[in-house]
């Protein structure tokens, strides 16, 4: 069976953000989730679809190689999937919380203490071009902040936020359900570990604010689809006193029209003339960061050949001196429209062809195809 487009799965469109990509996942999580559909195969299986689009479409790299390569470019040619590989715990907590009627409101609280900030990753989207010279871009972006007001500690200037009484300050209660002792967060201090009797007017408490942000990313040369470059710290803020997340931006080289990369190499194919393949002699090459290079032909050149011009090609990230080398396949190019002149020379040539003055110098391609081709037919 043909897999379904994992957008089309989701129902979102294909620059759908993160949580519009988890909010539609939920839904059908919600819908088919087997607890609610005991022994239905078909609820099952779009339970498993769903699991398994989400599973690529919230990973920002998947999503990348997702988006360049299709199901093709995952896992080698898809299938690989186990079902149910996707980590839910996070996702599912409070879902599963709803299912058990357990509500409790501490979202994804998995333990007590203030929360360390959420890390925020995103796409950053550039040309082939950029990645050999490197490139600067201003990014902005929606994170938190801590509260300039209170300088992040919730609390109304002048006033301190005290340890919960209830859970001595550590967010979470044990509770006694039977023979099982239950760890939940402190509803007191909704798990924060801290009471907050003046809390600040500007954050309500909550010690950070949102805002937009822009941010200078300086991306290195030699750059390719996949690489991460990373900001630590500079992700949402947490709650008061816990530490921030980190920021990190995943890489994505678009394509290019004429220039592939192939690792450190980049390759492009190169129209000549007739008389350049046979004579030689010197062409000039535009590389892909509009540099010249006179490059030397050779007699004879065939076409689709490879030549190689050397340190054209992407430079490493570690040593940006360090380049590749750019490979031209070379492509004779017949004219379409020809002068009453070059019809002539033409022709001309084509009458010396059809004589065969003199044996070629080394059997060419075609007299080898003839030979295969005689040698064939006695058979
Ligand atoms: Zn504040
Ligand atoms: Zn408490």
């Amino acid at each position: 069976m043909a897999k379904r487009d994992y957008y089309e799965v989701l129902s979102v469109a294909k620059d759908a953000g993160g949580d519009d990509i988890k909010k539609s996942f939920r839904k059908l999580a919600m819908q088919f989730h087997p607890d609610r559909n005991h022994g239905d195969p078909e609820a099952a299986e779009k339970f498993k679809e769903a699991s398994e689009a989400f599973e690529v479409l919230s990973d920002v790299e998947k999503r990348a190689t997702y988006d360049r390569f299709g199901h093709a470019g995952l896992n080698g040619g898809g299938g690989g999937f186990g079902g149910g590989t996707v980590d839910l715990s996070d996702l599912f907590g409070d879902i599963l919380g709803n299912f058990f009627g357990g509500g409790g409101g501490g979202g994804r609280r998995s333990a007590g203490g203030p929360q360390a900030g959420r890390d925020i990753q995103a796409v950053l989207d550039i040309d082939l071009r950029e990645a050999i010279t490197g490139v600067k871009r201003t990014i902005s972006l929606q994170r938190e902040d801590p509260c300039e007001v209170c300088s992040g500690t919730g609390a109304k200037p002048g006033t301190k936020p005290n340890p919960c009484r209830r859970c001595g300050g550590q967010g979470v209660v044990i509770q006694r359900q039977g023979i099982f002792q239950v760890q939940t967060p402190c509803s007191t201090c909704s798990g924060r570990g801290m009471i907050n009797p003046d809390p600040c007017g500007t954050c309500r408490g909550a010690g950070r604010s949102t805002v937009r942000k822009s941010i200078d990313v300086e991306i290195p040369p030699g750059v390719d689809s996949g690489d991460r470059i990373k900001y630590s710290g500079q992700g949402d803020a947490g709650d008061p006193g816990a530490k921030r997340g980190d920021l990190e931006f995943v890489i994505r080289v678009k394509d290019h029209r004429f220039f592939q990369r192939d690792g450190q190499n980049l390759v492009c194919q190169w129209p000549i003339t007739f008389s350049q393949a046979a004579l030689g002699g010197p062409i000039e090459i535009t590389t892909l960061t509009g540099d010249k290079v006179r490059y030397d032909l050779a007699r004879g050149v065939q076409t689709h050949e490879i030549l190689r011009v050397t340190g054209h090609g992407m430079p490493t990230r570690r040593n940006a001196n360090k380049r590749g080398d750019l490979l031209i396949q070379v492509i004779i190019d017949t004219p379409q429209v020809i002068s009453p002149e070059q019809e002539t020379l033409f022709r001309a040539l084509a009458e010396i062809e059809r004589k065969e003055v003199g044996p070629p110098p080394k059997k060419s391609f075609f007299h080898k195809l003839k030979d295969w081709i005689v040698t064939d037919e006695k058979k």
